[in-house]
This record gives C-alpha cells, sequence and structure tokens, in this order.
C-alpha cells in the first residue's frame, strides 16, 4: 500500500548503510526527530464534507486525507505533524470524459473547486486544497489510465490521461514500444500530471522531455471540451499543445492523450565515467551534447554529490579501493561521476560509446565501466525512498531545479549553493548541499540541487528553516537569470517569482487564458498564477 504521509509503497524501503549515520553527524551535527502523527489522529481531525452527496464523489475521511497533501518537504510537514490545514471535501474517481465533465458541472453548480490529481507527487504544492469557503472536490483521473489505441505506423499511443509510468510502460511493452519517460516519481506520477507540469525524464536527452512526447488529446474543461490534433508538424497559428502544457490543472483536466512512442530499444547500457574535477566535467557534457553524440542520459555530479553518492553506497572497502585507484588515474578528491546511458542499436552503441569516449579522454576522464551504472538502473526509482529513512532518524531533504545557458550554469550552480549552505548559519546549524547537471541542451542545462539540514525541535520551527532556505534559494536563481523551474513546475511555491519570468503581459496572458477556459474559477485556483 502506498504510504500516507512519506513516499512509496510501504512494504519498500532503501535501508541506509552503517556508513551513512556517521557521515551525515559529521556533515551536519546530531540529529533529533520529531515525533509523527498517526493516521487515526488526522482522522479524528477531518471536518464534515461541505459537499452534498453525488453518485461519484466519496466524502469518507481515509479518502480526503490522502488526496490532502502532496511530496513537497512542506507537505510531509503537514502530514507528519498531522496539522493539514485544508482538506478535499470529497474525492472522485472517474472512468469516463462523461463522467469528468458530469463532476465539472456538479462543482459549478456548488460554486465549488475543482483540483484533477494524477498520483499525487508533486513537490510545489499543487494540489494541496486552499483555505476557502467554497466546497473542493479533488478529481483523481487513476481510473483512466489504459492504452486505448496504439497507431504502430504513426508511432502514436492514445492513453487515458491517469496512466502512471508503471501502467504506460508495461502496456506499451506488451506491444514492443516504450514511452522513455522516466521521472523519479515514475512509480506514482501520471500522463496528464506530467504533460501539465512540463516534467522531465531521466532520458530526456534520448527520447526529449514530455513536450516533445505529447502529441495532442482532449481537456475537458467548464467552456467545453478542448480538441488538439496529433500533426507532426504544423504552422497553424500558435501551437494549443503549449497552452495545456503547464497549465497545472488550471484550464481543465485532459482526459485522453496521444503520446509519441518509439519502438523498444535493443539494447539499453548505463556506465560511469569520473572526470577529475567539476570544470572538466561541464566542458565533456557541453562539448558531447553540442556535437549531437545520440545518447540517453547523461548525469554530472558535482564533487559534494559525488562524495555523498559513494559515502551512501555502503561497501566500504570496494569505495576506498576505487576511489585509490581513481586517484591513481588523475581523478582525485576533486572528482566528478558521470552517468552515461546508451540506447539504441548495437552499431549505435559503438559509434556514441567511441564518439563519446573521445571527448572524456581529451577531458582527462577516467572510465569506469558499467557496475556502478548497473547500480544506478537498478535504483533509479529507488533513492526517494532515503526520504523516509532520513526523516525518521531527524534528516530533512528537499531539492531545487532550475536551467540556464551554458556560460551561466556554474556560476549558478556555485551561487545556490554557497546560498544554501550559510542560510542557517544564524542559527548555527549546517546544510548539506550538493548538485548534478542531467537534462542538458546545446544551448544548456538544468540544475538539479539536493539540500538536507536537521529538524528543529519543533514542527513550527522546521517549516521557518525550510521557508527560510527556498527562499534565499529562489531568490538566487532570479538574481543569476536562472528559470524558477525546469521540470517541478509552478504550482504554489514557485508562483512568487513567476512575474519576474514573464513579466506583466506574460502574466496577464496566462491569466486570460485562465478565464476563457474557466470563467467562474473553478479549477485548482490559487496554483500558477493567483
Ligand atoms: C520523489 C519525487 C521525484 C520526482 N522526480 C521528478 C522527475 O524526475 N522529473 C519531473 O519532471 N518531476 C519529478 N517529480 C515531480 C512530480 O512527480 C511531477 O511534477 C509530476 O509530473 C507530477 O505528476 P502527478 O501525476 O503526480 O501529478 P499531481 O501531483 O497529481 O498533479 C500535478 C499537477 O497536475 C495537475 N493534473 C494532474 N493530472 C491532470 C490531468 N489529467 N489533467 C489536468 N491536470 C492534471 C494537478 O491539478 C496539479 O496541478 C518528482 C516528485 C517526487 C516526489
Amino acid at each position: 500500500m502506498r504510504r500516507w504521509n512519506g513516499w512509496g509503497d510501504d512494504t519498500i524501503d532503501f535501508p541506509l548503510p552503517a556508513s551513512a549515520q556517521p557521515f551525515l553527524e559529521q556533515r551536519l551535527g546530531k540529529p533529533t526527530p520529531l515525533p509523527d502523527a498517526s493516521f487515526k489522529d488526522v482522522m479524528a481531525v477531518v471536518p464534515p464534507s461541505r459537499l452534498p452527496d453525488h453518485p461519484l464523489v466519496i466524502k469518507a475521511p481515509r479518502d480526503r486525507i490522502l488526496h490532502a497533501r502532496g511530496q513537497s518537504l512542506p507537505d510531509w510537514l503537514a502530514l507528519r505533524s498531522g496539522k493539514l490545514g485544508a482538506f478535499p471535501d470529497g474525492v472522485a474517481y472517474p472512468v469516463s470524459a462523461e463522467q469528468v465533465r458530469a463532476l465539472i458541472t456538479f462543482v459549478k453548480d456548488q460554486d465549488g473547486i475543482l483540483i484533477p490529481y494524477g498520483g499525487g507527487t508533486s513537490v510545489v504544492g499543487h494540489i494541496n486544497p486552499p483555505a476557502t469557503d467554497r466546497p473542493i472536490l479533488t478529481v483523481n483521473l487513476s481510473r483512466m489510465n489504459r492504452l486505448l489505441n496504439l497507431d504502430e505506423e504513426s508511432h502514436i499511443a492514445t492513453f487515458g490521461a491517469g496512466a502512471s509510468g508503471p501502467d504506460v510502460e508495461s502496456q506499451l511493452r506488451a506491444h514492443g514500444y516504450t514511452l522513455g519517460h522516466y521521472p523519479q516519481s515514475f512509480e506514482f506520477s501520471t500522463l496528464g500530471g506530467w504533460i501539465v507540469t512540463r516534467s522531465s525524464g531521466q532520458q530526456s536527452l534520448g527520447y526529449g522531455k514530455i513536450e516533445r512526447l505529447f502529441a495532442g488529446g482532449t481537456m475537458e474543461t467548464p467552456s467545453g471540451p478542448l480538441e488538439i490534433q496529433d500533426f507532426p508538424a504544423s504552422a497553424a497559428g500558435p501551437d494549443l499543445r503549449e497552452i495545456v502544457m503547464g497549465s497545472e490543472g488550471r484550464l481543465g483536466i485532459l482526459t485522453r492523450v496521444k503520446m509519441r512512442v518509439s519502438s523498444l530499444p535493443p539494447r539499453e547500457s548505463f556506465r560511469v565515467f569520473f572526470l577529475p574535477h567539476w570544470d572538466s566535467g561541464c566542458e565533456a557534457l557541453r562539448r558531447i551534447v553540442q556535437a549531437g553524440i545520440p545518447l540517453s542520459m547523461l548525469r554530472l555530479s558535482n564533487e559534494t554529490e559525488t562524495e555523498t553518492q559513494l559515502a551512501l553506497a555502503g561497501h566500504r572497502k570496494a569505495v576506498r579501493l576505487l576511489e585509490k585507484w581513481l586517484a591513481f588515474r588523475g581523478a582525485g578528491v576533486q572528482k566528478c561521476m558521470v552517468t552515461v546511458g546508451i540506447t539504441g542499436t548495437k552499431r549505435l552503441h559503438r559509434t556514441a560509446l567511441k564518439e563519446a569516449s573521445h571527448i572524456f579522454h581529451e577531458e582527462k576522464a577516467v572510465h569506469a565501466g558499467k557496475v556502478l551504472g548497473h547500480k544506478w538502473k537498478k535504483n533509479r526509482f529507488r533513492a526517494p525512498y532515503l526520504r523516509n529513512l532520513l526523516w525518521e532518524r531527524g534528516y530533512c531533504v528537499d531539492t531545487l531545479e532550475t536551467a540556464i545557458n551554458w556560460d551561466r550554469v556554474s556560476p549558478l550552480m556555485a551561487g545556490v549553493e554557497s546560498t544554501l549552505t550559510g542560510t542557517l548559519v544564524g542559527e548555527r546549524e549546517k546544510v548539506l548541499v550538493f548538485s548534478h547537471l542531467s537534462h542538458l541542451y546545446s544551448q544548456g542545462s538544468s540544475i538539479y540541487t539536493t539540500f538536507l539540514f536537521r529538524a528543529a525541535d519543533t514542527y513550527e520551527g522546521t517549516l521557518a528553516r525550510w521557508r527560510r532556505l527556498k527562499k534565499a534559494a529562489s531568490e538566487t536563481i532570479m538574481e543569476h537569470g536562472g528559470t524558477i523551474t525546469h521540470h517541478h513546475g509552478v504550482g504554489t511555491d514557485h508562483a512568487p517569482y513567476l512575474l519576474s519570468e514573464k513579466g506583466p503581459l506574460g502574466i496577464n496572458t496566462i491569466k486570460a487564458l485562465c478565464r476563457t477556459f474557466d470563467p467562474d474559477g473553478l479549477m485548482n485556483p490559487g496554483k500558477l498564477v493567483s
């Protein structure tokens, strides 16, 4: 069963190796865990529903709790403390576009609010009910998860928009196809969520961000259905797909989506290289991407992320031996790990590896082979489970992401890291910060930063620490000219920074779209734009 107040399936744990505790205590200090509220405690505080009965709407407290929060750190603090504030007044699980339309009408008649819900994996407050007098209905799309059509000639698969990562891949693989979209939240996040938050998967270098994979589909809106045709390309004015992508549940509910799929690759391999330092790593990645070498993944961890990953990998003896060998080959204390994915035919493997290795060699990289690459693949969706154990020990973990052109990648990463490191100094608290580049473009790269800090002695104090860190880091991103988000979306947490990115006319354009599709303001108000 899915954990109600943490990440993932409750039969799965990703244990911390024995070496992790001393490493973290040395970096952050000894933690004191905060006590967790029980599910029963939270059940006791769910208020009566404000919605009238409807055959499609469930008003049981259990369903309302399970849809009350996403997966951001503030969401975790709310769930773990049992102080959730607002709950949806009901949850519906439609199975058809007709039922979705009926639910929109029901909410409109109640002067209520409707929150579309995919997998609830948002990390920026997308699906949280606002504090309001209006009744709130959360519409969970998970029952609309079927492969409806597969056009094998055009490589277009039509799905119910509530299909999760495993739903999508298992149904496509049965026919010899893949979407190739693997966000780390793959186990639970859905097609609809990916599209409206502009998600990016681990192999975006090969398969592209969701923008490249979404071909068209149907969105049910309070103003009626919007049909987007799946042309390979079109010059017929502004592209309506672009309006839907990033709409964050503000315009309507995607019910049916057409996705560009690929034949299952005959081969896929992941391998690891170590670069002597960050600058050589960045240079190698930029050169490889700009040369158009057909890799499916490149991920460059900076020095601290490399050190942390090796410290948390367990197998102390093997890691020590590896480090000695790497130092001997020129990748010493400042080494940075690069994970490389190659997906395709045998011939493509040979050519891509040869071309990439040539550049790596010129940048003095050491090839560490496939063992670490296999390990990465095996655990590719397991790392978030570490958050559960870290929380139980008294440590908070959060991540930030942005994107910027190559000339400013390193200064922005350094700026965000030094801001985060310094933000809690006044409280004599340390923050462990590390970053990687994992979604790469000819023009620039995303930057993904993870930060860990100790929980304070109260939930309120812990939230205050997170707020200071998030604000300081977001302001640093803005000062350096980065986007406030490369793939997590805006939700509520990034909304204050949108104006400086889009400008007043841009914001008014988005608001005008919301008014056109949703004149009564039913759809997920307060997210993206106010
Ligand atoms: C551990 C972890 C790892 C993550 N890794 C990644 C990653 O690698 N890449 C990445 O891009 N993101 C990642 N995320 C963020 C998150 O998974 C994405 O934002 C994802 O796209 C959300 O999908 P979802 O189905 O869970 O949507 P939800 O969280 O349920 O909803 C997100 C938004 O989409 C709207 N929505 C959902 N379905 C529909 C629909 N059918 N029609 C209209 N609106 C809809 C909701 O109203 C809401 O505004 C991660 C999150 C976690 C917790």
